[in-house]
């Protein structure tokens, strides 16, 4: 049975019982009847469902595994983690994170002053606190207020500018100063779509010139003794381990020599994030080719030997992985609205007395095909089609005939592909299935929930959440509700299709997932055609059942013309005028119209399911 790879991308997360898909913890519920008790509160649309206990589970992955590698090598250093809040700022996330990382001490990461103070308030007591990224004098002057306040916070250092105005700012300051920590620039570089932040031409870090005068600029401000990390990230979704543990061996090296120049308050090295998750749904596209065991023990193994060859300490390890952490928390269930070609049916049919002649055939073809032809009659068919509207632009066959057409060769499509089966497909099978594709209008926005797929071609699992007890028949294509061409999932490859149920959704709803969408999508997504944050629910699972908490609706459509910085009194005064000077309907009718603008204007924007 077709587990949409499952097995592949779940990391045992969800499980099928009963042809639904189900949260693979305690009471195991079904995540359909998680989204109906959602639907049965009035809410409709897009839900984006948060489980924390997934990174609970990511957090206790990321601990076990690099104490598990310490203790097989020995190794004397400590190991900390921080979150980069760039990578999901929600607070639905955020807060969730903060209280289950803090048996772990487990800290935050900043790269601009709105995530530094957001951090310096949700940050646990005495969890570090990283700042990465490009700081002005204003950024530096908050990370100094954080140390004052008693965070243990550590400003790395992009360029040595941020030196000289971390020195400055310095001599204006209080005590405690922040920790400062130096980006090197490493000549390694990572693999896969987002490996641009290593190598020598990277927007980041220093190069071994600027380290060198760094150390003396530290030395000469007395600073020296702040200087305690080095730190680099050689890209997100890390695809092959072997750049990393080139990047390790370098910056090993780097600290080692660091050390020797008097760097003695350096202990730390920042490996940055990158580890990797699995989005592919197919085998032959895994996107990773390591375990995060295998990075743990390759981070120890490589730093301890580095630090016995060049006689130095072990260093402390930080890691700020952020996608690993926080992809799977976060799962949107959207409803079908529609497919496309549903209407062809039989019904739909309106034959003639006497039809043309290619009519004809293509009635006797569907009624004909059986296992052994129908690949050959599928061909036939569509050369038919287009023979067909060939004749129509020519105007020897009318509406009628060209409708008839098209509702057979779907007709015979279907046929076909259930008999052909989905398994074993020769090339030409799956060419035609790409050009039978049916068409699932699904109520969200990609632009706002995948926008990585809209940019990047990032593909995020996608599956059906019930029906799985019986085989997809369509290959299909996704269509969001943007009036964006681009709007649209169709997987091009024709070894990894997806395969849905010919269902129809005016009689049963059909939901799909769209899984491992926590890290990033939700702040880069855009309000492309004003469709927002999809409604959210953090969703806990007990023994017994589940239990949802702090349901947040998406934002209403005055909300958004707010956001953008429109005028809603305005708003609001122009339609109330423009319906009061109408002479088309009475003052009565006038008042309902009101009533329903209001409304409408108050209502968030994603289309409610039709039935
Ligand atoms: C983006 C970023 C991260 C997070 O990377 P992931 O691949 O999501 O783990 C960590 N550190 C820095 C400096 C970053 O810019």
């Amino acid at each position: 049975m077709n587990d949409y790879g499952l097995s592949i991308w779940g990391d045992n997360n969800f499980i099928i019982e009963q042809g639904k898909v189900c949260v693979n913890k305690k009471s195991k519920p079904a995540i359909l009847d998680i989204v109906k008790e959602i639907n049965s509160q009035g809410y409709r649309g897009p839900i984006l469902l948060r489980f924390p206990h997934l990174i609970k589970k990511q957090i206790e992955q990321i601990y076990a595994s690099f104490s598990k590698a310490k203790k097989e090598f020995g190794y004397k250093g400590n190991f900390n983690a921080v979150y980069p809040l760039k990578v999901n700022q929600y607070p639905g996330f955020v807060k969730n994170l903060v209280t289950l990382g803090k048996p772990y001490n487990y800290g935050l990461e900043a790269g601009s002053k709105a995530e530094l103070l957001l951090a310096m308030a949700y940050n646990n007591e005495n969890a570090p606190i990283t700042v990465n990224g490009f700081k002005d004098k204003e950024l530096i002057n908050i990370g100094f207020i954080a140390s004052e306040m008693g965070h243990n916070i550590t400003l790395t250092i992009e360029g040595l500018n941020e030196l000289e105005a971390i020195i400055a700012t310095a001599k204006e300051r209080f005590s405690p100063k922040p920790n400062i920590g130096l980006r090197i620039r490493l000549h390694s570089t990572g693999s896969g779509i987002w490996a641009k932040s290593g190598g020598i031409y990277s927007k980041f870090g220093l190069t071994s010139t600027e380290l060198i005068e760094a150390i003396n600029m530290l030395k000469k401000a007395n600073l020296l003794e702040c200087f305690s990390m080095i730190h680099f990230h050689i890209g997100s979704q890390i695809t092959e381990i072997h750049p990393l543990k080139k990047a390790l061996t370098e910056a090993g090296n780097i600290y080692a020599e660091l050390r020797k120049m008097g760097a003695k308050n350096l202990k730390a090295i920042n490996l940055g994030g990158g580890l990797a998750i699995e989005y592919s749904q197919f085998k032959q596209a895994s996107s990773r080719n390591y375990t995060l065991n295998e990075y743990a023990n390759d981070v120890v193994y490589l730093l301890k030997s580095i630090a016995e060859q060049k006689n130095e300490q072990e260093p402390d390890i930080f890691i700020e992985s952020g996608r690993f952490i926080s992809a799977s928390h976060a799962l949107l269930v959207a409803p079908v609205l529609e497919l496309f070609s549903q209407d062809h049916t039989e019904e739909k049919l309106n034959l003639k007395e006497k039809n043309p002649q290619l009519i004809t055939e293509l009635y006797d073809l569907y009624n004909s095909i059986r296992p052994s032809n129908a690949l050959e009659y599928l061909h036939d068919s569509i050369d038919h089609m287009e023979s067909v509207l060939t004749l129509f632009d020519l105007g020897y066959v009318d509406l009628q005939d060209r409708s008839n057409a098209e509702v057979l060769v779907q007709l015979i499509g279907k046929k076909a592909v259930i008999m052909l089966g989905n398994k074993n497909s020769t090339s030409d099978l799956l060419k035609i299935q790409e050009e039978i594709k049916e068409r699932y209008l699904v109520n969200f926005s990609l632009f706002q929930s995948l926008p990585d797929f809209w940019g990047l071609k990032q593909n995020f699992p996608i599956m059906p959440l019930d029906c799985l007890d019986i085989r997809p028949t369509l290959p299909a294509c996704i269509w969001d509700i943007t009036c964006d061409s681009d709007g649209e999932i169709s997987y091009k490859d024709e070894l990894n299709q997806l395969f849905l149920h010919d269902v129809d959704v005016e009689k049963d709803e059909y939901f799909l997932g769209f899984f491992l969408v926590g890290a990033y999508q939700e702040v880069l997504g855009m309000k492309h055609n004003l469709f927002t944050h999809p409604t959210e629910a953090i969703v806990e699972i007990n023994e017994t059942g589940f239990e949802i908490k702090n349901l947040l609706e998406s934002q209403s459509i005055l909300d958004i013309m707010e956001d953008m910085d429109y005028d809603i009194h305005e708003i609001q005064d122009t339609l109330n005028e423009r319906l009061e000077r109408s002479n088309l309907v009475n003052e009565t009718q006038k008042k309902q119209i009101l009533g329903e603008i209001y409304l409408f204007l108050n209502d968030n924007g994603y289309l409610k399911t039709i039935n």
